[in-house]
């Protein structure tokens, strides 16, 4: 073709993970990114997303692509409409999944292990694996196509955000909410520590089946008569100190094999299904209270030492508390085994009632030394030990077994390392849910100082009392959530959940609680900075200066007791890892966006340097994130830190999204080869399918994600659409277009450019529309019936307008201003979602440096005599779909030309439509007539010779351009053809010299050849 044309030619045969990867190089290369991030730098109006940390502990997966695909989505979108941001991704930094992976990397067993370590090299090892993979995961989100300020993330690790949670607490205990408090806790034995209310998610509860026992506790003072209970966890039996019962229910005493057993009546036929028994009498419950009994280990020089304090309640039966512990009949056997030591319901009726403990394990759940021969043994590796002691006694003449069974129940597992829990009594700290706020002296802030009037009395603001749950309940309400049903998760959570549990004992790498508690007195005292660490340090600051504040240096700082003068140390614990995530709005809005990384930075964080500009910030116009979990965790903590600190809301809108299953619906694990890698993901599907996958997707539901879905997504959106790009291109560069001045075309004489118009405006109205309420499923979808309309419909109806074979030029080029209107266009409101196709259709159409630095077009108007025309259309194809499923039926072909259709129930009103019908199907005359109810078609079945040599002529042309491609030849090469037969009609040997370009035709055998 000699000169070059306009447009670079389509590869039919596109390999889409090849052109996103030489994209990925030249946006670098060309400075789109930088470009692209600086676009609104000077705009006042402020779209603020805030970035839910990910942890930087492993490689990135592919449904942590979900939410990244969303958070860029809407960041694009907003950057295209002018809006400035931040762009600014998180990394989690800090807690025992980070631990977790290093004890694996060096092959720990248990803390013991770090001890000999080194605490100090241990924390090191942390913090660069930490920097790691927080490399790894920007690489791979960098794939993604994700823009963002790479070079600017912030780090939960950072100083900022650690002295900013310092703050946190000190505000807390200003209020009155940090105490200490014993409670039966969540304990993980191998990572030894408790495991909060918040970390125990549903995942994490495995169906697991446990031995469970009837255990006979003989009543004091009588032969042969004994109390039956049931336990699940045989290990805690040693730490019994009751016998719960429900002083309103019924008991019976049974005799079995001249023994005789109390148990509820309703539990009674469950009990001894299939064993012979004697009924001796009945009585209710509050009659059994206050029985004596003896238990199986009152040996032990523990159990005896809780026996020796004579409380009254000691190994008696007592009355439950309905709404502490609830008994039931329809397990166990309505007598329940009270060990306060081991379990949350005991330890509170325990409390309520005064019940004294007998505490049995140690923090890794081996039995503590005053245990006799359980002592140093691990309780809940060894449950053996307890069934085997149980039946020696009983062989030995000592009743106190009656039998095991297996038992299958959800049973949590640590969310961290999979070792199932225990439950525990231990000191932790935490922050009260339901203390009425304690009164602040409160400082005037500047701008009411500016407007103080010494004249007039000032009226105080009443101090607000409320609670932490009050204030919270509140401030969740004036969030938007999506899905709607994200309400009524975090109301029930925070209606539900207990006192926050902020201390983790014996852990290394995390926040270092900065409470400093006297030995002496009891009193604590809480740090809020740094500077008041350097103000209040009496010894250690010095080898501390310029330290981060972790463990080991930090805790070389002592200072003085306010109260009694003592030198006291910090507490040992580190902090919930979710103080970590939920203080970034406050710790990372940075002046320029240089939040504080691995290293101080200079400057603070807007909140504490500049209120008014960190208040552009805050609150986050939006978040994202999986919420499964998150209402407990990232959700709740922003919510508690901004009600603590400001009293409102920290985010106006959060979006939550479900959880990515394997293609067969069942969650990813390597074992069952439904998992994908990001990388092997990105390779094989590429990253555009990949976010259409996500953007498509209903938020609420989860997402079947693998690589026939993927297949199936690319071959209906992505292949569908370039199949289009491609045919302009092909036919533009035929016919020798170029565009003029990117305007929009004016007024159409063919109605099929009148109709693609108006369906693109209607399709970006949608998609405003719908990206404005966070609605990504709703606009991807308006967005995918448009490719269709335009591929199926459009383009399939022009294939005539252009190439050799057009009708006029007017009409063709009328055809590639509203295609190239329509493409472009269409690039722009697909960049946020497919920015890779997006980007390399709208550079080689517009040689322009990238669509990511275009604007978001305008929202037009669009008006209802438009809105008739698409309505009008739809019927139309409704008509054309039902003729040609009558053609089918009737196994007459498309290639075939009939003679009449009508058309009942349908009257066309717009004109040039029937045009439309006659050459899709076709039909020379099309009748409609009016008519009641639905569509009705009926085709003029009768085949004339003149038809069946129209049909044959056709079949002709398609031979020949056949042939046309296997010599290579394009479409305007004209040919020399030699036919069997040339057609009678001269109409139609015309109409075939001219779409099939033929230069001369000749009788002989079937030819077709090159003119010269
Ligand atoms: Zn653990
Ligand atoms: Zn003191």
């Amino acid at each position: 073709m000699g000169k070059k044309s306009y447009f670079n030619p389509v590869d039919l045969k596109v390999d889409f993970p090849a052109v996103e990867n030489e994209l990925l190089a030249s946006w670098n290369k060309n400075g789109i990114v930088k470009k692209y991030l600086s676009h609104n730098k000077n705009s006042k109006k402020y779209f603020s997303f805030i970035d839910g940390p990910i942890t930087a502990n492993n490689p990135m997966g592919v449904h942590h692509a979900w939410g990244r695909t969303y958070k860029d989505l809407w960041q694009r979108y907003k950057n295209m409409q002018g809006f400035r941001q931040r762009f600014q991704n998180g990394f989690d930094c800090q807690g025992l999944w980070v631990e977790v992976e290093v004890e694996k990397e060096l092959g720990f067993k248990n803390k013991k292990d770090i001890e000999v370590f080194g605490v100090d090299k241990f924390v090191e090892l942390c913090r660069d694996r930490v920097k790691k993979y927080s490399g790894i995961q920007t690489e791979q989100s960098k794939r993604l196509g994700y823009f963002m300020d790479w070079d600017n993330s912030y780090f939960t690790l950072s100083n900022d955000n650690n002295y900013m949670i310092w703050h946190f607490l000190k505000v807390c205990n200003d209020l009155g909410w940090i105490y200490k408090g014993d409670d039966a806790v969540a304990w993980c034995p191998r990572c030894e520590t408790a495991i909060s209310q918040h970390e125990m998610l549903t995942e994490d509860y495995k169906e697991l089946t446990h031995q469970s026992v009837f255990l006979a506790f003989p009543v004091t003072g009588q032969e042969n008569e004994y109390l039956l209970v049931w336990t699940t966890t045989p290990w805690t039996i040693p730490a019994n100190i009751a016998i719960a019962l429900d002083a309103d229910l019924d008991y019976v005493l049974i005799e079995v094999d001249g023994k005789k057993y109390w148990v509820a009546k309703g539990a009674k036929e469950r009990i001894f299904a299939g064993v012979k028994v004697h009924e001796i009498k009945s009585t209710k419950g509050s009659k059994l209270v206050g029985i004596r009994y003896s238990g199986a280990f009152d040996d032990l020089p523990a159990v005896k030492a809780v026996a020796g304090t004579k409380n009254d309640k000691f190994h008696t039966v007592v009355a439950t508390d309905d709404m502490i512990l609830p008994i039931t009949v329809e397990e166990g056997t309505g007598m329940v085994h009270v060990a306060v030591s081991s379990g949350a319901e005991d330890f509170k009726l325990g409390k309520k009632i005064g019940l004294p403990m007998i505490p049995v394990i140690t923090d890794d759940a081996s039995y503590l030394r005053n245990l006799g021969f359980l002592s140093g043994q691990n309780a809940k590796k060894h449950p053996e030990l307890i069934i085997d002691y149980l039946k020696k006694l009983d062989e030995d003449g000592k009743h106190f077994f009656y039998k095991v069974e297996n038992y299958t129940h959800r049973y949590p597992a640590c969310w961290r390392c999979k070792t199932e829990l225990v439950w525990k009594v231990t000191d932790e700290w935490y922050i009260s849910m339901d203390t009425p706020a304690r009164k602040i002296k409160q400082e005037k802030s500047i701008s009411e100082l500016k407007n103080w009037d010494d004249d007039e009395e000032v009226e105080k603001p009443l101090q607000d009392t409320r609670t932490l749950r009050e204030r919270m309940k509140e401030v969740a309400g004036n969030i938007n959530w999506i899905p709607l049903f994200g309400l009524d998760r975090e109301m029930d959570w925070l209606t539900n959940m207990h006192d926050w549990l902020i201390s983790k004992k014996n852990r290394y790498w995390g926040l270092a609680l900065p409470i400093w508690e006297c030995t002496k007195c009891g009193n604590f005292e809480v740090i809020g900075s740094e500077e008041e660490l350097k103000e209040k340090a009496v010894a250690g600051y010095k080898e501390f200066k310029g330290k981060t504040p972790h463990k080991p240096q930090i805790d070389g700082i002592k200072i003085k007791c306010s109260k009694c003068g003592n030198i006291i140390s910090r507490i040992e614990p580190v902090g919930n890892p979710w103080l970590d995530a939920g203080i970034v709005p406050f710790s990372t809005i940075s002046e320029n966006n240089k939040a504080c990384g691995f290293t101080p930075s200079k400057t603070k964080p807007l909140y504490l340097k500049d209120k008014d500009e960190w208040q552009k910030w805050f609150p986050g116009d939006f978040i994202t994130e999986s919420f499964p979990g998150q209402f407990k965790n990232w959700f709740y903590a922003l919510i508690a830190m901004s009600t603590v600190l400001v009293n409102t809301n920290p985010f106006k809108t959060v979006l939550g999204f479900g959880t990515l299953t394997g293609e067969d619906g069942r969650p990813m694990h390597k074992s069952w080869g439904n998992s994908i890698e990001f990388n092997e993901g990105a390779d094989k599907i590429g990253a555009d399918v990949m976010r259409w996958m996500y953007a498509r997707q209903n938020p609420a539901d989860n997402l079947p994600f693998g690589y026939k879905v993927a297949d199936e997504v690319r071959r209906k959106f992505h292949i569908k659409l370039w199949n289009v790009y491609n045919f302009f291109v092909t036919y533009a560069t035929l016919d020798g277009w170029k565009p003029g001045f990117h305007k929009r075309p004016g007024k159409q004489g063919n109605i099929l450019d009148k109709w693609i118009l108006v369906r693109f405006d209607q399709t970006l109205k949608e998609v405003t529309e719908s990206l404005d309420r966070f609605d990504a499923t709703d606009a991807s979808g308006s967005i995918e019936k448009f490719v269709d309309d335009f591929s199926l419909w459009y383009i399939r109806r022009s294939r005539d307008r252009v190439g050799p074979a057009k009708e006029s030029e007017q009409d063709s080029n009328a055809f590639y201003s509203v295609t190239y209107y329509v493409l472009t266009n269409l690039c722009k409101i697909l960049a946020p979602f497919t920015p890779f196709m997006a980007d390399t259709m709208y550079v080689n159409l517009t040689h322009e440096k990238s669509v990511h630095l275009a604007d978001w077009p305008e929202t037009p108007d669009v008006k209802s005599i438009d809105l008739e025309l698409t309505l009008e259309m739809e019927k139309l194809r409704e008509v054309v779909e039902s003729a040609h499923a009558k053609r089918k039926e009737l196994a007459i072909p498309v290639r075939q030309p009939l003679n009449g259709l009508q058309v009942t129930g349908f009257k066309l009103k717009t004109n040039g439509l029937e045009k439309l019908v006659l050459d899709e199907l076709n039909i020379k005359n099309v009748v409609f007539k009016e008519g009641k109810g639905e569509i009705e078609v009926k085709l003029d079945t009768k085949i004339t010779s003149e038809l069946v040599e129209e049909a044959e002529v056709r079949d002709l042309i398609r031979k020949i351009q056949d042939e046309r491609k296997n010599m290579g030849l394009n479409l305007t090469q004209s040919v020399d053809v030699w036919v069997e037969k040339i057609p009678e009609s001269k109409k139609l040997v015309n109409w075939m010299t001219k779409k099939a370009q033929i230069k001369s035709l000749k009788e002989g055998e079937f030819r077709v050849v090159k003119s010269s």
